[in-house]
């Protein structure tokens, strides 16, 4: 089992200037800020499962772990 962060766009602050998951992670360009839709995306494929992310945002369940 493997799992990999993603998150839930409409509840992502990006927009407004959040990058603190983007600051957590410690794989690179795995999570960006997407300028289309001005919300952080996870790369599936690089992201490494660690979980790092999740306690660095503060929206609740904004990153969530999904198992592939
Ligand atoms: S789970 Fe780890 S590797 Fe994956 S996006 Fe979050 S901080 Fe990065
Ligand atoms: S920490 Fe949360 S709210 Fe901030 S950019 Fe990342 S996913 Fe969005």
């Amino acid at each position: 089992m493997y799992a990999v962060a993603r998150v839930t766009e409409a509840e992502c602050t990006a927009e407004k200037g959040c990058r603190l998951c983007i600051a957590a992670c410690p794989e690179p360009n795995t999570i960006n800020y997407d300028f289309n839709k001005k919300v952080a995306v996870v790369h599936e494929q690089r992201c490494k499962g660690c979980e790092l992310c999740v306690p660095a945002c503060q929206v609740q369940k904004c990153i969530s772990m999904i198992h592939l």
